[in-house]
């Protein structure tokens, strides 16, 4: 038993772009199953494939389609939150990029007014032409959705790392947090990926590690279990699986709440 009370997972295959139809027996069963097991908020992750900020149309059209498939069947779901990479310019440049996703966000929370269940942007690592790696990016997509209320942040231990803010000194743990505060503002920040990074700090690439297995260490994992601007935030881990799934899983898990004083 793992004994979790915050869930993340895929409403379909994520390397595809087949969508998925719910039947009502199915909505029904993840509903039940949801109160039978405790589950208090539960994440989908959007799938690999979408890129809100590209320029190539038809990739584009399948980019926000998958996004409102995604959002339409997650709140059928009675799922709190859809976690989404925010996109890569491919070459355009990041100011593209940012008004691209804004904007198809936009148009995308127009056309689905009865959705309920909140996007989350999560925090990037960087890598190739890839946008919300800094905290100002994601700042600024926020900025232009209209409906602020249908948004909100996932920070990933690992991306940030990966992406160059360091968190493995209390002085610089202490930096970063309060520059997302002061940046995008805690009240945005609706989910945390806990993952240790297998590459140094501004590596800008993106491979998840055990808990404190990583470059990050432990400390800082530490840091975030206590730290009470972040207690009521759901965390998730997305360390890696291999074959010792639940072994690792719940190593992962006991270190984590062990750290809690
Ligand atoms: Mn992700
Ligand atoms: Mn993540
Ligand atoms: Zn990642």
């Amino acid at each position: 038993m793992l004994h979790c009370n915050i869930l993340q997972i895929f409403t379909k295959n994520s390397s595809t772009w087949k969508e998925k139809n719910l039947s009502q027996n199915e909505i029904d069963d993840f509903k039940k199953a949801k109160k039978e097991t405790g589950i208090i908020t539960i994440a989908s992750h959007t799938s690999y494939l979408i890129n809100l900020a590209g320029h190539q149309k038809k990739k584009h059209l399948l980019s926000c389609n998958a996004l409102k498939q995604e959002l339409i069947r997650s709140s059928k779901l009675g799922i709190d939150y859809v976690v989404l990479h925010p996109g890569s310019h491919m070459g355009k440049g990041e100011d593209y990029g940012l008004c691209r996703i804004a904007d198809s966000i936009n148009k995308i929370f127009d056309e689905t007014p009865k959705v309920n269940t909140q996007l989350l942007l999560e925090t990037s690592s960087g890598q190739g032409s890839s946008i919300g790696h800094t905290f100002k990016h994601l700042a600024i997509i926020l900025d232009r959705i209209k409906n602020n209320d249908k948004v909100g942040i996932c920070l990933d231990t690992c991306h940030i790392f990966a992406a160059g803010y360091d968190i493995r000194t209390k002085q610089s743990y202490a930096k970063t947090i309060n520059e997302f505060i002061e940046t995008i503002g805690l009240k945005h920040l609706k989910l945390i990926h806990l993952n240790d990074s297998k590459k140094a700090l501004g590596s800008r690439i993106d491979r998840h590690e055990h808990i404190g297995k990583g470059k990050i260490g432990l400390d800082a994992f530490r840091w975030i279990m206590n730290d009470p601007r972040l207690l009521d935030v759901p965390k998730i881990i997305e360390t890696p699986k291999g074959n010792h799934v639940n072994e690792m899983d719940t190593f992962n898990l006991n270190q984590l709440k062990g750290f809690i004083n």
